[in-house]
C-alpha cells in the first residue's frame, strides 16, 4: 500500500486526508493518506523518508522549507521557490506547486478580474501573484511587515506594508495570510480592511472550512466572496494526479474528491 501525508503546523484542520482518501477508496487505489504535525521544517525530508511516504502535501508554514528539501523542483514551483506537493521518485524528492492553478480554478466564476490586491507575502502569496502576472493581471501586495516584499518588488508589483499603504480600486482582494486560521484576527487593521472592502468587487480567502473575520466583514458589506474550499479542491485534484502518476481519470478524481466536501 502507498502512504501519503500532509505536513503542517497546525495540521489538525486539514481536509486533505478526507479528500485524497475518498479518491483512493472509491477508485480502489491501494493507498492511504494521513496528517503529520511538523514543527521544524528542516526535518521535513528525513521525516518524509522515515515514514516511507510515496508523496505528500505541505501546508503552512513549511512550503518554502519544502522547496529547500527537494532534490528536484519542477514546473511553476521552480519559478516561485514554493512547494506544496512532494513525490518520492525512486528515492529522490521531487517538488511541485499546485496552489496557484487551484486558485485560478476556484475563481473561474469571478468575471473580468484585471486588478487584484493580495493580502500577505508568504508562500501562497508568491504562488498566486506569479500566476496572476502570467495571466496579465495587475497585482498589488499588502503585508504586515516589509521583510518579505522584495520578491514582489522584483515582479514589478505595487508593494506596501501596513505603515505605507496607499489604497486604490480592485476587482478582487485575496487574503493569503494565516490571520483567521486559528484565531479571530483580520489580515490587517480593521479600519484598513474596511476601506479595502469598500474598494473591491469580490473578496476571497485562502482559508477554508470556517467563516474568517475577513469574510464576515465582506459578507456584511454584501460583497460576493468565497472561502478557500474550491482552491483546496483545485490544488488537491492536481496533487492527486501526481500521486497516482496520472493512472486515474481526472473526472473521477474530481467526482470523489468533491464528494468528500459533503462529509
Ligand atoms: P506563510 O506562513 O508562508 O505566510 C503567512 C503570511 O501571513 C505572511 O505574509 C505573514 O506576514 C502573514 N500573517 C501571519 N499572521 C498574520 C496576522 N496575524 N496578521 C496579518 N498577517 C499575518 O503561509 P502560507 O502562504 O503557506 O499560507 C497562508 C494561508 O493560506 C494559510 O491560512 C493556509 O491555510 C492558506 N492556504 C489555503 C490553501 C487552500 O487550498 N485553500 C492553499 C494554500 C494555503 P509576515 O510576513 O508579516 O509574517
Amino acid at each position: 500500500m502507498k502512504l501519503f501525508a500532509v505536513f503542517g503546523d497546525p495540521v489538525a484542520h486539514s481536509r486533505s486526508p478526507l479528500m485524497h482518501n475518498s479518491v483512493f477508496k472509491h477508485l480502489n487505489y491501494n493507498a492511504c493518506y494521513t496528517r503529520v504535525h511538523l514543527n521544524d521544517g528542516s526535518k521535513l525530508k528525513e521525516t518524509f523518508f522515515s515514514l516511507g511516504l510515496s508523496g505528500a502535501n505541505i501546508t503552512v508554514p513549511h512550503k518554502e522549507a519544502a522547496y529547500e528539501a527537494c532534490d528536484e523542483v519542477r514546473g511553476f514551483a521552480e519559478k516561485i521557490g514554493v512547494v506544496n506537493t512532494l513525490i518520492n521518485e525512486n528515492g529522490r524528492l521531487i517538488g511541485y506547486n499546485t496552489d496557484a492553478d487551484g486558485f485560478l480554478f476556484a475563481i473561474k466564476e469571478f468575471k473580468n478580474i484585471k486588478n487584484i490586491l493580495v493580502l500577505g507575502a508568504g508562500g501562497t502569496a508568491k504562488a498566486l501573484t506569479s500566476r496572476f502576472i502570467q495571466e496579465n493581471i495587475k497585482v498589488t501586495v499588502l503585508n504586515r511587515s516589509n521583510s518579505r516584499l522584495q520578491y514582489f518588488k522584483e515582479l514589478n508589483c505595487s508593494c506596501y506594508s501596513w505603515s505605507d499603504f496607499k489604497i486604490s480600486k480592485y476587482d478582487l482582494v485575496v487574503n493569503t495570510t494565516s490571520a483567521g486560521l486559528k484565531d479571530e484576527e483580520l489580515p490587517a487593521p480593521k479600519e484598513m480592511i474596511e476601506k479595502i472592502l469598500n474598494s473591491t468587487f469580490y473578496a476571497a480567502d485562502a482559508i477554508y472550512g470556517k467563516m474568517t473575520p475577513f469574510l464576515k466583514l465582506a459578507k456584511n458589506k454584501n460583497i460576493t466572496y468565497k472561502d478557500g474550499a474550491d482552491m483546496l479542491l483545485g490544488q488537491g485534484l492536481l496533487a492527486n494526479e501526481l500521486f497516482v502518476n496520472y493512472e486515474l481519470k481526472t473526472e473521477d478524481i474530481k467526482k470523489f474528491m468533491s464528494k468528500s466536501f459533503e462529509l
